[in-house]
């Protein structure tokens, strides 16, 4: 009889496929394999071998192995399977989500040795009649640290180029640097800090890798030493031939963050992320699979990767949203990485100043330990939150009088300030002021942001953009005004407020330019005084010492969201951007604007516990038959017509009804057109969370057999972090 495997492919589909092995085949889960599909040759993998042969179907055989090992290890192939059935995503797109590029297509799992430039001369003057490679020298000079080829080709340069400059010997090739390696090793495992008793005594709490499994919650307000804490248990406990497994949201906001990592562990530090081109994913992807013993820091998709030795696993900021992914395989990556710790039998410690509720009730729950740390480290002292009531008070781009003057007064000292505000952009809205028009995006169910600096009006949920006009585009009239708050507004009050005094303005359009971040952190923390005004991302994370002031523009926002998860998103935004306030030897303060100034949920949060805060969201929870005492899914869809979505929602509505879950909808989702979609959504809220998955999984495997109108996609969230 022959030996029968079944195979995944890399394709939206939930079925798998059955292959003849030939004899000369030795083939075990996880390993790559060329196999004969439709008409052409397509790469799969082994999910499992000695399968029964089915009766009546003629089978094809297996071509051939792309290589003897298996490209998925044990535990990172069981972990996909995992995931494929709790998130109800297709496996073969699961499994090949955890390929770098290069190996999804077939290619053979061998290090690509990437050519590299370098600008060696930049201050050169070529001939006139040259200006692409004068423009080419240019481009290399600002990359001190060398390019790809591809990248350069990417760029719009040739080879002929890059030959033509080499000749000149203004150029030359370099070995390609690792991800995350650096070049400057002077640095390299310095001193760290002594840990502070409080400190000690929650490193103590923390079990090694030798005692196996353990999920720890490090609660640690904000600028606690956290970090610290992780470098030590990492120095005191991983052991040099294991590798480690550090989780962040975004790398490329928290530069600081590796380069503290880098100090204590050099070359031993290498980096995951979105950024890196494909031959940095293979290389890396490869000696994470051959068991280096690496520190890997990487965002989200990196708990996927196929280590070999993985003895601990740390999550920073654990509460973050963005360590689920919104589309395709909606994973959530501190999920996995509890699961991965079990199956890797190691710690895992989930660290953050601000815990998801979530997490919270697991460590209520017993399921997870929590260790608290509620001093900050060194001599700082926790920022003293007031706020501001707003309502009868004039404001200059949205700032009140009393905040000027704080600000003022805090760079008087020779210190600095931070102004965040939750919208990029100059203003949110413009609006007539003579007819009442309203711009809007023509693609989205939503207005156009006014971005001043580029004259541009865009759209924050497509990629719409059209040319800021001075006048009503209805009515002609000049009365035509930006209304609300947006960084680039007040940064723009600021600059006018206190001319001798830089304002830097953090949001994602200031930062676009690679090492920009890096270049506003430098004079951050030079010192001098100045004012930072941004979004979210100045709450991620940073250390900024001489940051003593931090004011909120406007906390109101997230108080009256249809969003159940809204009320504990705002308050880890608020803590988490107070936090960076006083983390140095002076103390902070941080002032909260707000027209809601007897709300209970800000009265609270002037208070600071947050796990107090976090107990009474919970409660609420709980009365609400919210998560995390409800497990909840949601089928979203999405058509060229409303009535289409709707249409297969209701389809699939009468599917769902089984005991001890209630359904919600179908209903529009609140931004109901986007990018000409029309969107949809039906909500799912179990007592049990099997019970909701195998529920799932039946009415997926039927669906699968339905003809649904033509145009229409439907998906499953599960564990969804936004339900509008
Ligand atoms: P968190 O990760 O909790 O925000 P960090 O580890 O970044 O906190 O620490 C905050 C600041 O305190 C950093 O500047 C860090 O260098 C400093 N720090 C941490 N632990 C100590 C310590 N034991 N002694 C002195 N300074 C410390
Ligand atoms: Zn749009
Ligand atoms: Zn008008």
């Amino acid at each position: 009889m022959p030996l029968i495997a079944r195979i995944a492919l890399n394709r939206p589909l939930r079925r798998l496929f059955d292959y003849i092995v030939p004899d000369n085949l030795q083939l075990v889960p996880g390993q790559r394999v060329q196999i004969p599909f439709g008409r052409q040759q397509a790469t799969g993998l082994v999910v499992q071998t000695g399968v029964e042969p089915p009766t009546g179907i003629n089978l094809k055989q297996v071509t051939d192995v792309i290589e003897d090992w298996p490209a998925l290890p044990p535990e990172t192939f069981r972990l996909l399977s995992w995931a494929s059935d709790y998130y109800q995503h297709p496996l073969g797109e699961c499994l090949f989500t955890a390929l770098p590029p290069a190996l999804r297509r077939g290619r053979k799992a061998e290090e690509k040795t990437e050519e590299w430039w370098l600008a060696v001369d930049n201050a050169a003057t070529l001939p006139s009649n040259a200006h692409k490679q004068q423009a080419l020298l240019h481009w290399l000079s600002q990359r001190p640290e060398g390019a790809p080829a591809s990248d350069i080709l990417k760029a719009g340069f040739t080879r002929a180029q890059l030959k033509a400059l080499r000749a000149k010997q203004l150029i030359e090739t370099m070995s390609p640097p690792l991800p995350g390696a650096h070049p400057e090793t002077s640095q390299l495992l310095s001193k760290r800090p002594v840990l502070s008793p409080a400190q000690q005594a929650a490193a103590k709490q923390l079990t090694t890798p030798e005692e196996g499994f353990g999920a720890f919650l490090l609660y640690g307000i904000t600028g606690s030493g956290k970090t610290e804490i992780y470098l030590h248990y990492l120095k005191e406990h991983l052991g040099a031939q294991a590798q480690a497994l550090v989780l962040v949201p975004e790398i490329n906001l928290t530069p600081q963050t590796v380069a503290r990592f880098r100090h204590y562990f050099g070359s031993r530090i290498v980096v995951w992320h979105s950024a890196l081109n494909d031959s940095q994913r293979l290389n890396t992807w490869l000696r994470i699979r051959n068991g280096e013993p690496v520190i890997l820091i990487g965002t989200r998709s990196a708990v996927l990767l196929p280590f070999n030795g993985l003895r601990t696993i740390i999550v920073d900021e654990e509460h973050d949203s963005s360590y689920k992914q919104g589309e395709g395989f909606r994973y959530s990556g501190r999920d996995l990485a509890v699961y991965r710790a079990h199956l890797n039998n190691c710690p895992v410690i989930l660290g953050s100043a601000t815990p998801s509720l979530e997490s919270i009730h697991n460590a209520e729950q017993s399921k997870y330990c929590l260790v608290k740390l509620e001093e900050r480290a060194g001599n700082a002292t926790p920022p003293v939150i007031s706020l501001l009531d707003i309502r009868s008070r004039p404001l200059e781009g949205g700032l009140s009088r009393p905040a000027l003057n704080a600000i003022e007064t805090t760079l008087a000292k020779g210190e600095q300030a931070l102004v965040f505000v939750n919208r990029r952009g100059f203003a949110p809205v413009m609006m007539c002021f003579d007819c009442g028009h309203i711009i809007e995006c023509p693609r989205c169910d939503t207005r156009l942001t006014y971005h001043r600096r580029d004259r541009a009006m865009r759209c924050h949920h497509c990629d719409y953009q059209t040319a800021a006009t001075e006048h009503c585009p209805k009515c002609q009239s000049d009365a035509f005004k930006p209304v609300g708050q947006g960084t680039e507004r007040t940064e723009d009050i600021l600059a006018s407020t206190f001319q001798d005094i830089p304002v830097v303005r953090v949001d994602r359009d200031s930062t676009q330019r690679k090492g920009s971040i890096q270049d506003i952190l430098d004079r951050v923390n030079s010192g001098e005084p100045c004012v930072l005004v941004g979004t979210q991302m100045l709450a991620k994370g940073h250390d900024f010492p001489n940051v003593t002031l931090v004011v909120v523009v406007n906390a109101d926002g997230g108080l009256f969201s249809v969003d159940f998860r809204a009320p504990e998103q705002l308050i880890q935004t608020l803590l988490q951007v107070s936090g960076r306030a006083g983390r140095g030897t002076k103390p902070g303060k941080v002032l909260v604007q707000t027209c809601h100034s007897d709300h209970p949920l800000l009265r609270t949060l002037c208070n600071g516990q947050y796990l107090d805060i976090a107990d009474q969201l919970l409660s609420e929870r709980d009365e609400g038959q919210f998560p995390p005492f409800r497990a909840m899914a949601i089928f979203r869809a999405e058509a060229d017509t409303m009535e289409k979505s709707l249409q297969v929602l209701d389809a699939i509505k009468p599917l769902t009804s089984a005991t001890g879950i209630e359904t919600w909808g179908p209903l529009p989702a609140m931004i109901a057109r986007r990018a000409d979609k029309h969107r949809a959504q039906l909500i799912l809220n179990a007592h049990n969370r099997k019970r909701l998955n195998s529920l799932l999984t039946g009415i997926c495997q039927e669906l699968d057999q339905r003809k649904l109108p033509a145009g229409v996609r439907w998906m499953i969230d599960v564990d969804p972090q936004e339900t509008g």
